[in-house]
């Protein structure tokens, strides 16, 4: 097959946004040659979004440990001895006075997680109280807490909710390799109450947890075909912590992970990728090239939920050397 015709969105119109890509044509990006692949990745983040600009968030944990999920990655679930210890809910002044220092720091959107199976009601009014306040200091917020029903969705959208974060982690086939206690199908349902609800969705998932390419071409092409695709997609590259059943897992080669970002890019032009947990142990030049790629969000702070991620100067430093900019 030649290289021209690996992309069917060329015969969709340059700017068009599809929702109907296979997972074949999901496959055949993956498969390009990699100065091919960079190349239109770059040229589709060009045409939505200025190449310099980097939207940042801030990400703290208002209810951290203790969950009695089994994601097989997660350092928070209460079934694996990792050293986190549960806590309770944030107070809502704490929660304040972190999201001021992130603004103050750059930060556009701040978010807020909670280690939970899913919210119960009266840990939802405290999480809306929060929503209320910080969107009152001007910055947008997100919050990601578990499943939801419809209802619960309506609420935090009425507490001004403007996105919620829930990963389909990896492909349906894989999934049941690394979480048990809940299925791909309950994923798909708390994104779609979200999405009704009107709240913007943050969806992206996880590499290097020993899936394969075919893997990562399924998350990738589940994504894509979302009803509309997630308005930012994070992809994260595994921490390996030590307690958590993938703490041996190898690690993924960094190519393969610009590559999963390139492709992403190309399957939802429009929405924000987002270079997310694994930044620590990235190289300045991994980094590099995945903003080449056409990764246009970052995580900023010295923590992720409870892994640690590069120092607020080691970012400003990578900004500055790239000539990069906060999104507005
Ligand atoms: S990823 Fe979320 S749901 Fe899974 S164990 Fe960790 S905190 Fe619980």
């Amino acid at each position: 097959m030649s290289l021209a015709t690996h992309d069917a969105s060329r015969t969709h119109g340059r700017g068009s946004i599809r929702h109907d890509r296979t997972r074949g044509e999901v496959r055949a990006l993956f498969d390009l040659p990699f100065p091919e692949l960079m190349f239109r990745a770059q040229t589709i983040h060009r045409q939505h979004f200025d190449p310099t600009e980097v939207q940042i968030s801030t990400l703290l944990s208002i209810k951290t440990g203790g969950c009695p999920e089994d994601c097989a990655y997660c350092p928070q679930s209460a079934r694996y001895h990792t050293g986190v210890q549960a806590e309770k809910l944030m107070s809502l002044e704490v929660v304040l006075a972190e999201a001021r220092a992130a603004k103050s720091a750059g930060a556009s959107r701040f978010c807020m997680g909670a280690a939970w199976r899913s919210p119960k009601y009266r840990d939802l009014d405290s999480v809306c109280a929060m929503v209320e306040a910080v969107k009152a200091m001007g910055l947008q917020t997100c919050a990601t807490l578990g499943m939801l029903t419809d209802p619960q969705a309506r609420r935090l959208k009425d507490a001004g909710l403007d996105y919620y974060n829930h990963n389909l982690d990896t492909s349906p086939e894989f999934y049941g390799r690394v979480i048990t206690t809940r299925v791909y199908q309950d994923r798909l349902e708390t994104l779609e109450h979200v999405r009704n609800a009107g709240i913007h969705v943050c969806c992206g998932g996880i590499v290097g947890m020993g899936e394969t390419r075919e893997d990562r071409v399924g998350m990738i092409a589940v994504l894509a075909s979302l009803p509309a695709h997630p308005e930012s997609v994070p992809i994260n590259m595994l921490v390996r912590v030590s307690g958590t059943p993938l703490a041996e897992e190898t690690a993924l080669d960094p190519i393969e992970f610009v590559r999963t970002i390139a492709v992403a890019r190309i399957s939802m032009p429009r929405s924000m990728v987002r270079l997310s947990a694994g930044r620590e142990d990235m190289s300045t030049e991994t980094q590099a090239l995945c903003f080449l790629a056409g990764a246009n969000s970052i995580f900023y702070g010295p923590k992720l939920l409870t892994t640690s991620n590069p120092g607020r100067d080691r970012d400003r430093e990578l900004m500055e050397k790239l000539g990069l900019i906060p999104m507005e």
